[in-house]
């Protein structure tokens, strides 16, 4: 049996606190990350590749699955970490996929809707559970009613809430994935929580989902303010040529990360654009001291060169300096939790990197999911 728990290492006057999440003898410390997939891959990299990144767990969507229901992927006899060669990870399975921030179609209180390559595909709750008792993912999400306007009404914030917990309901109390079941095969359950920008429905998802037998303890830490995070963000940057350059610890000089001499700004850019043509002649890495296969090897330069000739070794620099680069960020994050320091070193944050928005012509999803921000 796998048991799955949490700790809060910490306690602080306010929400930030640091926490580890165990499970199957793995050790993840909040805040963190699980990195994001497409189709369970991490785009641009081998599972090898990854074994060199410091994460533990990958997200895995079910949307990306179905274009044919059932997906023919549930033929295969032995679980998803082997289906996908991931069984060094944990697999965190949720139904939709966090970078898509635009409803495929609606969803009614026997469906969600899902958008895959072949159309809509609609995914009941008897679906879902069939499937992930063949899957076998160590944890899953219950399916929830995201809504993907931006400031949806209050009735329909309340009847997403009522949805998402008889979902959570429905897959608690399966007959085919039983709790017995689920104990031994490992398969622990979040409950996922919505409710938008309306207070009191956040509360009564919090509270109701609290009050059903999801995994020890999680909820808890969650009520706490413990968020883990996907790597949806630094994936979609690497995509469209960005290379992360934002630090907590941003002590290093600033010429270091200058982007160019004609630069007016006071902040430091958050990211480099490698397709831009001023990075031709600029010999340095990424980020002086970032240890990832691409500053250590290459230069700004050639990666420039090898993004404007659509190279793929280009992508595979930019996704495996940005996923470092994201890791680090977390661990920056938690290091200052710990020092007590978090709320100082965010201030300083915003004043070195500004609050430049993310420039919707090259980025066109968001940064985390709701249902990611929410586990
Ligand atoms: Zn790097």
């Amino acid at each position: 049996m796998n048991t799955l728990s949490f700790n809060i290492l910490k306690t602080t006057e306010n929400s930030i606190r640091p926490g580890k999440l165990t499970l199957r003898e793995k050790t993840i410390k909040t805040p963190n990350c699980i990195l994001y997939t497409t189709k369970g891959s991490v785009p641009h990299l081998t599972p090898d590749n990854l074994r060199h990144l410091p994460f533990g767990a990958v997200q895995v969507t079910l949307e990306q699955f179905v274009d044919v229901q059932p997906p023919p992927s549930i033929k295969f006899p032995d679980g998803i970490h082997k289906f996908l060669n991931l069984e060094d990870f944990l697999v965190y399975f949720d139904i939709r996929d966090p970078s898509k921030i635009q409803t495929s179609s609606f969803n009614t209180d026997h469906y969600v809707s899902v958008r895959t390559h072949q159309g809509v595909r609609k995914i009941t709750a008897d679906d879902y559970i069939d499937y992930m008792n063949i899957y076998k993912p160590d944890i899953v999400a219950n399916m929830a009613d995201i809504l993907y306007s931006e400031r949806p009404g209050q009735n329909r914030v309340r009847k997403s809430v009522t949805r998402t917990l008889q979902w959570l309901d429905e897959l608690l109390n399966s007959k085919k994935l039983t709790v017995d079941r689920r104990i031994q095969e490992g398969i622990h359950v979040f409950g996922a929580l919505t409710g938008n920008q309306y207070r009191e429905e956040r509360k009564r998802s919090a509270e109701e989902t609290m009050k059903r037998d999801v995994s020890d303890g999680v909820l808890a830490g969650i009520a706490a303010g413990i968020d883990l995070f996907d790597t949806s963000y630094p994936t979609k940057m690497a995509d469209n040529g960005h290379a992360l350059t934002f630090s907590l610890k941003h002590s290093q000089n600033q010429s270091d990360f200058e982007v160019s001499n004609s630069s007016t700004s006071n902040t430091i850019p958050r990211s480099i654009n490698l397709l831009d043509p001023q990075f031709k002649k600029d010999f340095r890495p990424f980020v002086p001291m970032c240890t990832c296969i691409a500053c250590l090897n290459y230069s700004r330069a050639y990666v420039h060169h090898l993004v404007d000739t659509r190279e793929m070794l280009g992508s595979i620099l930019l996704i495996s300096h940005n996923l470092l680069q994201y890791a680090q960020f977390f661990q920056d994050i938690r290091e200052s939790i710990e020092n007590g320091t978090f709320e100082k070193d965010a201030k300083m944050f915003k004043d070195v990197f500004g609050f430049e928005e993310l420039d919707p012509a090259t980025i066109t999803s968001s940064s985390s999911s709701e249902e990611a921000s929410s586990l």
